[in-house]
């Protein structure tokens, strides 16, 4: 048996026909910079998150880059987020010029530890970038009082998110702006790249429109130097017809990660994710810790199962951002996350077998 960290192919398998028809109707009408399936997924995305303003823009990474901008931050202030993260969630702080402010991580849920953030709180911050990580929210609850008592701006990184709540409440509705990605491998993917900004502020609305495509109002009248950073209309297509299947999939990572749970409980050299009572995960990945990694990871390769490390290097240890003079100890928890973490297929395409044959795999490698 063979079974790959993730399986598009099996995912688009049933949907096949509806979304070759709507690419038709992209290619019919020949619309294919902001055709009318943009707004028309804006509007769907707008209801189905609970936001009043879906902006759509070129990737996840521009919709945090977008953002950090629409808030004015920039040469000189300070975003307070996590070290244990993708890489685009610090590099969209430091691309408008501001420094990312890391703290370390709650080691259980793998996200930003909301009781390290105040201490790290100088003159200078001007937000708090929480990510939603693994699909996993982030206490929104104590990252709100915060942000309020110090009057900082929020920006959720719900990249891997989508559709997860705390406290009943959708992500991305907490802070003053959230944002999605449409990559792939994330639970909403398109055919390429795609990305999106959620606020209920109409100005940051507004201003997020413009500044997605080169900071026009109107056209050929530039109030800000903005992007070239518009979703495409065939990226838009695809996800429209996607969206209707979303809540269907992430039930379907859910039961997956409870099969797991339940399965890998009585192997001591593996700890399950650990999810918070106040929230509801999506699962982008089923994400371990494991002794011994590099073996398992070599004993599953042998049995032709897919697995990856997010993420090997913590974001404060990168090379690019040597400057801030972060060093190895700074931030333990995430630098033994990067460690000992191990993800797992979780896609809800995959079958029984599939998951019976994995959680033999790691049994077999821990317990002979
Ligand atoms: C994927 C991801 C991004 C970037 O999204 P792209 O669409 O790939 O640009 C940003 N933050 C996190 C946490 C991500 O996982």
């Amino acid at each position: 048996m063979k079974v790959p960290l993730l399986d598009l192919q099996a995912q688009y398998q049933p949907i096949l026909p509806q979304v070759r028809a709507a690419i038709d109707e992209v290619i019919a009408k020949n619309n294919y910079i902001m055709g009318y399936q943009v707004q028309e997924l804006e509007e769907k995305m707008a209801k189905y998150l609970g936001i009043k303003y879906a902006i759509g823009c070129a990737s996840g990474t521009d919709a945090l880059v977008l953002s950090v901008k629409a808030l004015g931050i920039g040469a000189g202030d300070e975003v307070i987020t996590t070290p244990f993260t993708f890489f685009a969630t610090a590099s969209s702080i430091w691309r408008n010029g501001a420094k990312p402010r890391f703290v370390d991580i709650d080691p259980e849920t793998f996200n930003l530890d909301a009781e390290k953030i105040e201490a790290a709180i100088t003159p200078k911050t001007r937000a708090i970038m929480p990510v939603h990580l693994f699909g996993q929210a982030c206490n929104m609850t104590r990252i709100m009082e915060i942000a309020d008592k110090y009057n900082l701006k929020v920006i959720e990184d719900n990249a891997q998110g989508i559709g997860c709540t705390w406290e009943g409440k959708m992500s991305c509705s907490f802070g003053d702006i959230g944002i999605l990605s449409f990559f792939p491998s994330k639970n909403l993917g398109a055919m390429g790249d795609g990305g999106m900004c959620l606020t209920n502020d109409e100005e940051l609305a507004i201003k997020l429109r413009q500044l997605r495509a080169h900071g026009e109002n109107p056209k050929y009248y530039h109030k800000w130097v903005g992007f070239n950073s518009r979703l495409d209309t065939i990226q838009a297509a695809v996800l429209n017809v996607k969206l209707d299947c979303l809540s269907q999939w992430s039930e379907g990572r859910r039961a997956n990660a409870a099969f797991y749970n339940q399965q890998l409980a009585s192997i001591k050299q593996v700890k399950t994710p650990y999810i918070h009572p106040s929230a509801v995960s999506v699962y982008n990945q089923y994400t371990i810790y494991c002794e011994n990694r590099d073996g398992l990871i070599n004993h599953l390769k042998e049995k032709e199962i897919g697995c990856a490390i997010y993420y090997p290097l913590p974001l404060h240890l990168q090379e690019c951002f040597a400057e801030l003079g972060y060093k190895v100890g700074d931030f333990p928890r995430a630098e033994k996350a990067s460690k000992s973490v191990l993800s797992l297929p979780i896609y809800p395409e995959l079958t029984d077998e599939q998951k019976s044959y994995i959680v033999e795999a790691i049994k077999e490698f821990y317990q002979g």
